[in-house]
């Protein structure tokens, strides 16, 4: 997958892109990354990107020139343009999914106030946030999801399974995890994952993820198609869980 940034910060991304998962995906060819600086595209000598917005009060918006220049120049047919934006599409991981398809995208990282309104017009196939609050540019957002879409190509996770298992993959939460040492602070590792026992342990996490979801996150569970098997395990947890909740309340 090749990706192009266009941000007026590249040099944000440098430890990111030579970091660990990202930093393995580029080095083996996975994932092609070109970090662009915006100002390449604007008026010399200074080079400017903002100015001063038509109605006043607010604060700098950015010019559409250089990006609906920088955005033409730098994607070919096949780019899928995306505007970072606190007003877009909130992420979630069909999107990411969905995006992991995709050969070629261009994320646009604005600051200040945001870019002038044309730019989103012409040359922006989609605006994506990362939630609904706002952060002072693009560049985080864009980090966020280009994680996000790395861990979906094959080969960038080195077990797949790790990926499979990922809250929301399934629509669920993943199950706990645990390490050595075999005990921590007087709480044991549970005894099912010390038995070699795979069928066991399989059954245990299935149950654990679906407990997690339920006390963590049951609005998931509205949304998700359960097999029989994990609407069954789910009885058996609000049964078991039932005492512990009236002794909370
Ligand atoms: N005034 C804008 C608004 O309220 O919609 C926010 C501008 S914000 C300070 C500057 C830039 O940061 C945005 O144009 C966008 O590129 C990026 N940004 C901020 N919050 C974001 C979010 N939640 N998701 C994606 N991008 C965001």
């Amino acid at each position: 997958m090749r990706v192009t940034i266009v941000t007026i910060f590249p040099e944000l991304f440098a430890p990111l892109l030579s970091t660990s998962l990202l930093g393995r995906a580029v080095e083996k060819g996975f994932l092609e990354v070109h970090v662009v600086d915006l100002r390449q595209f604007a008026e010399p000598p200074h080079h400017v990107v903002d100015d001063e917005p038509y109605g006043g009060g607010a604060g700098m918006v950015m010019q559409a020139p250089p990006w609906i220049r920088a955005v033409r120049e730098l994607s070919g047919p096949d780019t899928w343009k995306i505007l970072l934006s606190p007003q877009g599409q909130t992420l979630s991981e069909a999107k990411v999914r969905e995006l992991s398809t995709r050969p070629d995208c261009l994320f646009l990282c604005a600051r200040y106030e945001g870019v002038d309104e044309r730019v989103r017009r012409t040359v922006v196939d989609e605006e994506i946030s990362i939630g609904d609050y706002v952060v002072a540019g693009g560049e985080v957002p864009a980090m966020v999801l280009l994680e996000a879409v790395s861990r979906q190509l094959p080969g960038v996770v080195g077990r797949s399974s790790s990926v499979e298992n990922d809250s929301f993959r399934s629509g669920i939460l993943d199950f706990p995890h645990y390490t050595r040492p075999r005990d921590v602070e007087g709480m044991a590792v549970p005894d099912v994952l010390l038995s070699g026992n795979h069928a066991a342990i399989e059954h245990w996490r299935q149950r654990e993820a679906l407990r997690s979801t339920l006390r963590k996150r049951p609005d998931l569970l509205a949304q998700t198609d359960l097999t029989a098997a994990q609407e069954a395990l789910l009885r058996e947890i609000q049964v078991e869980d039932e005492p512990h909740a009236k002794v909370k309340s």
